[in-house]
């Protein structure tokens, strides 16, 4: 870290902040220019984290120079992390397709789309079974009825399956059922609930919050990696934009930023990002040919009688032409969508 002093700061503001930094377990550096004096604090910057140093009187500027999520950074890991989700692996050129209805709604409708998305190459089934929705009226999804039915058609597919978990109570209910929790775009910075999964060891999808920034992810991403939970994959799902045509703003350039600053997979979700079947294809494989490691549809047999989303769901033969394009696409890029975890009959 470093620390640029004010013009004109006296010599006892300068040896305060040093005693500050020495209190602290830190070396101090000090290099007198001729217009500004400069300290070099070397030791562990996390130590610093929570120390205002700004707030010290002299002090003008404080540059890190390790970002503050260590964990989720590409200095701590300069390789890509593959995130294994019960035998599907995310990350590092193995690309996951993960497709289902928004909620699940009954067991033969989750059933028909299962048996559909399975068969046009998905990899990981999804269905909400507790639905953050805008409205208190709105469909709240069929909790653990919800659950046990993923859990059943995802065994009878031989998908792994992911579904959100909103409530840091609930986590251990979910986890008896899932393969990989979803933290979902309203709960990004909900940290009782990110610390909550942190401290189970299966996967997390954690969805980037509409108003979010990059870093502000990737900081949520370090609460759950802090607890040991190693598996998390990033999704860009749009931001909220000024144009009302689409449902959000889709923010391609996050997927290459990230992996700029990232070893985490990262993926996309265009059917939250668009809200609108028609340009969901085209968004995918935008994403893809930016460098993600998979992308995350929403699929629905029936959308007019969807309990939610049904306005954004593809329809299952959509899906199967996206899907093969997408494949077109991946092995261009010298990716693979990872296979099932064994072939089922
Ligand atoms: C969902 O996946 O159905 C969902 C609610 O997503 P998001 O949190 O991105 O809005
Ligand atoms: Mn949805």
């Amino acid at each position: 870290m470093i620390i640029v002093l004010k013009p004109g700061t006296t010599e006892d503001q300068l040896q305060h902040i040093v005693e500050r930094i020495d209190a602290l377990g830190l070396k101090a550096h000090l290099s007198r220019g001729t217009y500004r004096t400069i300290i070099g604090v070397i030791g562990d910057e996390t130590k610093l984290q929570s120390t205002p140093l700004a707030a010290i009187p002299g002090v003008a500027e404080v540059v890190p120079i390790l970002p503050a999520y260590k964990l989720a950074s590409i200095e701590a890991h300069p390789l890509p992390s593959v995130v294994d989700v019960a035998g599907v692996k995310i990350g590092g050129g193995h690309l996951a397709m993960i497709a289902g209805p928004c909620a699940v709604e009954s067991p033969e409708r989750m059933d028909a789309i299962a048996a559909a998305v399975r068969s046009a190459g998905a990899n990981i089934l999804r269905g909400g079974a507790f639905k953050p929705r805008t409205s208190p009226y709105g469909f709240q999804g069929m909790g653990e009825e919800g659950l046990r039915i993923l859990r059943d058609v995802g065994d009878r597919y031989g998908m792994p399956i992911v579904t959100e978990v909103m409530d840091p109570r609930r986590v251990e209910l979910v986890e008896q059922y899932t393969d990989m929790f979803q933290i979902g775009a309203r709960n990004m910075q909900n940290f009782p609930l990110l610390t909550e999964v942190g401290r189970s060891r299966k996967p997390v999808l954690l969805k980037r919050g509409m108003s979010a920034t990059v870093k502000d992810l990737l900081m949520s991403a370090e609460y759950i990696l802090s607890q040991g939970n190693a598996g998390v994959v990033l999704c860009e799902r749009g931001v909220k934009g000024f144009d009302t045509l689409a449902r959000n703003m889709f923010d391609v350039a996050a997927v290459p930023l990230l992996k700029t600053l990232s070893h985490l997979p990262i993926i996309v979700d265009p059917s939250h990002a668009c809200g609108r079947p028609d340009i969901i294809p085209a968004c995918a494989l935008a994403g893809l040919a930016a460098g993600a490691d998979g992308v995350h549809i929403e699929v629905h047999n029936c959308p007019e009688e969807a309990f939610s989303d049904g306005q954004q769901a593809l329809l299952p033969e959509q899906y199967a032409q996206l899907a093969q394009q997408m494949r077109g696409l991946a092995e261009l890029l010298g990716k693979t969508v990872s296979p099932l975890p064994e072939a089922v009959a």
